[in-house]
């Protein structure tokens, strides 16, 4: 029942401090009740670019100082590794659907090569006739969450997109169009590499953000290319950005359900409401409200806490 999860840009961390920040974030939530916990963060692989083409997940059912020990018992994984930008996921679960062990425990995932992973709070009250209408495309579920749907279908959306370039917030934002109940949602995917997409719907999320540079809104018009905007005509037109888009620098984000688990690394905090998507891309935090909300301010304050 906790969503913990943390982007450096440009900030070297070694793999264990991300663990640590990772499992530190879940212990802070710990108050809110859960059967287990698990993470996802980028594996070993990576292609010619230097991009990280894998994800790991590591679920645990039970205490989330049994998942701290799992993840130091993956040899494959190289602690003192350095990495200048990372995006980590980080999950107690409180079961709903489904009984608490490590498969039903979260990240959920879209596929065996984990293109997609999510974590969620809440309950998607319509998943049956998502996994019924996911099913007959030939996907095939290894939970019982009403959770899972939602990696398939991402997956299902970025693989039947018609553009070959697609948004990762414009895919999520086609997701969370289906889906009914209440969720907050974080994502993570290989192909949107040390990129992350936010969003909620009545349970709560908010954002931190850390940077030594002064932090500021602003709100930049979307630039479309001419078939996007055939293709997205409904799509949300402002957004709102911290940095401008040419003022790429080193900054660090924690996405929680509770301010508490924020507060010992920032103080400088963003609620989301109700159908934001938050996305970070190239460091870049921006602000979307879903497209069935077009023309209302996307704009939230940064607020400082107490
Ligand atoms: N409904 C989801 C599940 O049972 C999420 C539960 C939660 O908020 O922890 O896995």
């Amino acid at each position: 029942c906790g969503i913990f999860a943390y982007l450096n840009y440009r900030v070297p961390r070694t793999r264990k401090e991300i663990f640590d920040t990772l499992v530190k974030g879940l212990q802070r939530l710990e108050y809110r009740g859960y059967d287990s916990a698990g993470v996802g963060v980028d594996g070993p692989r990576k292609n010619d670019n230097g991009d990280n083409v894998n994800i790991c997940l590591i679920k645990k059912r039970g205490k989330v100082k049994a998942l701290d020990e799992e993840l130091y018992k993956n040899d494959s994984i190289d602690l003192d590794i350095e990495l200048d930008t990372h995006f980590g996921i980080a999950h107690t679960r409180w079961a709903t659907h489904g009984e608490p062990n490590a498969v039903n425990c979260h990240p959920h995932r879209s596929d065996k090569n984990n293109e997609f992973v999510v974590i969620h709070n809440g309950i998607i009250t319509n998943y049956k006739e998502l996994r019924k209408y996911l099913k007959s495309k030939g996907y095939k579920f290894e939970s019982e969450t009403d959770t899972e749907v939602i990696p398939k279908l991402i997956k299902y959306v970025y693989d039947n997109s018609e553009n070959d370039y697609v948004s990762f917030s414009t895919l999520v934002e086609r997701v969370i169009q289906q889906l009914e109940g209440a969720f907050a949602l974080v994502f993570k995917s290989i192909h949107f590499p040390g990129e992350a997409v936010a969003t909620r719907r009545g349970s709560p999320l908010l954002i931190g953000v850390r940077s030594k540079y002064e932090l500021s809104m602003e709100q930049i018009p979307i630039q479309y290319n001419s078939i996007q905007q055939r293709n997205f005509r409904n799509r949300v037109d402002s957004t709102v950005a911290l940095h401008s888009v040419s003022d790429r620098k080193a900054v660090e984000f924690f996405f929680a359900s509770d301010a508490s688990a924020i507060i010992e690394h920032t103080n400088k905090v963003i609620y989301l409401r109700d159908d934001d998507i938050a996305a970070v891309a190239q460091g870049k935090l921006s602000l979307h409200r879903m497209s069935r909300c077009a023309g209302e301010d996307p704009n939230r304050a940064i607020q400082t806490l107490q």
